[in-house]
């Protein structure tokens, strides 16, 4: 009985910790420059966390993917 209690627990455990390394965005690194275009990203930016654009090119990359959504639906 204690046992089914604890096990459970370790699962429970398990998918938090699994959830918890999808979610902190700040953790993963920048890019020090735009994929796309190759320009710097600003430092303020970069801090931000996973960043990999430059603002131009993420307002492009988002709205071509709503598009990209759209025209599937
Ligand atoms: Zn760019």
């Amino acid at each position: 009985m204690a046992d089914d209690i604890d096990r459970a627990g370790e699962r429970i455990d398990a998918e938090m910790t699994a959830r918890l390394r999808v979610l902190p965005v700040f953790d993963i690194p920048s890019f020090p420059e735009c994929i796309s275009c190759g320009e710097d990203i600003p430092a303020i930016r970069q801090a931000m966390g996973n960043v990999k654009r430059c603002v131009d090119c993420q307002i492009h990359h988002e709205s071509s993917v709503r598009v990209w959504n759209h025209g599937h639906k």
